[in-house]
């Protein structure tokens, strides 16, 4: 804490916790992964178990937000703050938690992530704002949730978004795949296409409300689906599927399960889809569909229907009408489109 302090002072170049360099060097192995979306979530995913915020449950942090009074979301907070509330935040954690967290080193390791993603500038100050989606993105709680309590941060206080507002909102998330170097495939850190895709949606009306903004994020827009990824990825972590990859015959598949919706009986394990493996006959064109949990009877058959649908459409076809993972949103490139 003294170093941080030390080098807020005195410093205003980059400076990392060795834990934290050290976290942040592990995450190289990730880069084999083909597919930005998963690359920037599995990274994120470390991240938060690193930080422990994947034990911190919503209501625990809107209690903490309540405690440490912070209301206003314009206001800045510096380091001594920062580390007071995130000192509350710990020792909160600890008391459920007693084993996993070590909370010298937790406050530490997460003040120089907020930091780096908040601060670049290095004035040692960051917003409330800031603070608060930082903390939430990667806390543990339902997608949605975290999706309304964003909403209510920037939101009139007649619950009421307009442009600019959402702007605050998306500005702020989007600085957390950009500190992982990600935020080009995410459609840059020009966050007004993201606005307008949103303002679109919504019939171009002047403000929007929760509602409104929770089914544009349920189409998953480029800027902003690395979030539900990484909740995906959390929930393929303890996955088993009763399938057979059909490259590596890993049987049962462990984690996120890919099946065919061009060939029956045809699946990929994780490692075999990130790497951008296929197995001979199958072109990477073709349709498939992602699982992070065991598939109901109803998928089965939904998915079942689908392949008799697909089973005599060609590859020309399906590279004619590509099926984007994702919302694009329209943007001057500052970087490759993601891949699908
Ligand atoms: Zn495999």
């Amino acid at each position: 804490i003294k170093d941080h302090l030390k080098h807020h002072q005195t410093q205003t170049t980059c400076w990392d916790h060795p834990r934290m360099a050290e976290l942040y060097q592990s995450l190289a192995d990730l880069n084999n992964v083909r597919f930005s979306a998963y690359r920037t979530a599995m990274k994120l995913r470390r991240l938060q178990k690193a930080l422990c915020l994947d034990l911190l449950s919503m209501q625990a942090a809107c209690e903490l937000f309540e405690q440490q009074a912070l209301k206003q979301n314009e206001q800045l907070l510096d380091v001594p703050q920062l580390l007071s509330c995130l000192s509350g935040l710990y020792q909160r954690l600890e008391q459920s938690h007693a084993h996993l967290v070590n909370v010298p080193l937790c406050v530490d390791m997460c003040l120089n992530w907020l930091l780096n993603v908040y601060d670049t500038g290095r004035s040692g100050k960051i917003r409330t704002l800031s603070f608060k989606t930082g903390i939430v993105s990667l806390c543990k709680a339902h997608l949605e949730d975290k999706y309304r309590f964003l909403f209510r941060q920037v939101a009139s206080a007649t619950g009421f978004c307009d442009q600019r507002r959402l702007g605050l909102l998306l500005h702020d998330s989007i600085q957390i795949p950009r500190q992982l170097g990600e935020v080009a495939s995410f459609g840059g850190s020009n966050i007004e296409p993201s606005v307008r895709s949103c303002f679109q949606f919504a019939n171009n009306k002047p403000e929007l409300d929760a509602a409104m903004f929770l089914d544009w994020m349920r189409l998953e827009p480029q800027s902003m689906v690395w979030l539900p990824v990484l909740h995906r990825v959390a929930a393929a972590e303890t996955a088993k599927h009763q399938a057979k990859c059909n490259i590596c015959k890993e049987c049962p598949i462990i984690g996120f399960r890919y099946r065919s919706l061009k060939h029956f009986n045809y699946d990929i394990c994780q490692s075999c889809f990130f790497s951008g493996r296929v197995a001979k006959g199958h072109k990477m064109q073709y349709p498939m569909v992602e699982y992070c949990t065991p598939t109901t009877s109803g998928e089965d058959v939904r998915d079942f229907a689908k392949v008799l649908k697909n089973k005599f459409r060609t590859k020309r076809y399906f590279a004619k009408h590509p099926r984007m993972g994702y919302l694009p949103v329209q943007t001057i490139l500052e970087g490759d489109n993601m891949e699908t």
